[in-house]
Formats: structure tokens, sequence, C-alpha cells
């Protein structure tokens, strides 16, 4: 199992999804929401085998936070992974958006310096301005948008320019978001929850639900789930061993 994008240390109990996701042997990519937030998260992770942190500075937190991109740009060297970063154009963060676009370019310009970063990206109600600053900065490594909710267009320029996308419980469930995976290409595909954001009947998503995910995926590509457990698993692999 797979969770490409959950926020490991804003779980109550983090601590206790940690053990469990061990003991099920789930991959996670813990992303964070601020370069502050780093290091305890990689402490609360501590050697867990399968969970990776990743440095990231959320475009909801960009004008409050822009501040800390001295740390981020310190820490950089230590992060392969990079998210959440992203844009957000939801209306009530438009009064942010300089200073999301300044966040966001920041960070993709240092990953291009730094030769390169696995990068989990936020793109809601933005996706056509991220694929635009994407263009703009054509070295950054791997852009994987999550939780892709933009237009087929943009979608199709994404695609062009190489991202790869992680799905999750919510995007299989809409109709919108079924249309948007039969579009993408299976070999760039991996699974997410956006836990604990994302709730599933009531409760917080876990990392182990990216199953329903999977489950998702095997409908709309008309495969068994055993198939895209081990597509999803072959995808990680080639992305993880990739040379930036
Ligand atoms: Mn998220």
């Amino acid at each position: 199992m797979i969770d490409f994008h959950c926020h490991l240390d804003l779980y109550r109990e983090p601590r206790i999804v940690v053990e469990e996701c061990i003991s099920r042997r789930v991959f996670v990519l813990a992303v964070t929401t601020t370069p502050s937030a780093f290091a305890g998260t990689r402490a609360l992770v501590g050697d867990a085998a399968r969970v990776r942190v990743a440095l990231g500075l959320h475009p909801q937190l960009a004008h409050e936070r822009q501040g800390e991109l001295a740390l981020f740009d310190q820490l950089l060297p230590e992060a392969r992974y990079l998210g959440e970063v992203g844009l957000d154009g939801s209306p009530e963060l438009k009064h942010t958006w300089a200073s999301q676009i300044a966040v966001f370019r920041h960070v993709l310009n240092a990953a291009q310096n730094a030769s390169g970063r696995i990068i989990s990206i936020h793109s809601r109600r933005a996706a056509k301005e991220v694929v635009q600053e994407l263009q703009q900065c054509p070295r950054t490594g791997i852009a994987v948008l999550h939780w892709y909710s933009g237009s087929l267009r943009d979608l199709r320029s994404a695609i062009d320019i190489g991202c790869w996308f992680s799905v999750g419980p919510a995007m299989v469930r809409s109709k919108s978001g079924i249309e948007l995976i039969k579009v993408m290409p299976k070999d760039r595909v991996l699974t997410e929850t956006d836990g604990p954001f994302v709730t599933v009947e009531d409760e917080p998503a876990y990392p182990w639900d990216a199953e329903i995910a999977e489950h998702g995926l095997a409908r709309v590509w008309q495969c068994s789930v055993v198939e895209v457990r081990q597509l999803i698993r072959g995808n990680l692999l080639r992305l993880t061993e990739m040379k930036l």
C-alpha cells in the first residue's frame, strides 16, 4: 500500500499512526506544511523503513510563513522530497496570491539549483498557473500533482511536461475525478489519502485508506486490485530510483 501524500504529523495521535503504518508495511510520503515542522516530523517518523518526510510550505500558509524560506533553503540539502507546496486559487486566498507565487517560485528555483527533487504539489483552482510555473522551471525534478482537480486541458499540459499524479479516496468517488484519472498515464499514477484532512466515514483518512483509491483505480482501469497494486508499486520504485 502506498500513501504518497499524507500529513502524518497532524493526526491527533501521530505516533500510533506511524506504528500502524510500520506494521501494515505502508509506504508513506509524510508531507509537511511549514519548514519548521520538518525536524519534528522526522523525529516522529524515526527510522520507520517505508516512511519518507517531505519538506514543504503549504500555499495556504505562504503569506504567514514566507519568512521560513531561509529555513527551507537550509534544510533542502537533507530533503529528497518536497511538499506540500504549490498554489491555491480559491477566492478566500486571493489576497495571498503574491506571497503564494513568491514562495512557489522560490521552491521551484531552489529545487532546480539543487539538481532536482520529487515534489508533491497542491494545485486547487490553480492548475493552469502551477503548470505555467513548472514550465518556467523545467529541471525541478519530478512534479507529482496531488489530488489534481483542474481542467482536462490543463491536465494534458501537465502530462506533456512530465508530471506524475497522486490519486486519493475523494477523487475516485467523484465523476469529474474519474474523467481525469482516465486521461492520466497509468505509469505516472500513485495513490494517496491527504489524511487527516480527508475523511472516510466521518473519521480522518489513515494511510491504509489508500486502499479506497486502489479499488477506485481498479474500477476505472477495469483490472483487479492486485494488478493496481503491482502497477502502483512498480511506479513508486521507478520514481524513487530515478536519477534527478
Ligand atoms: Mn495535503
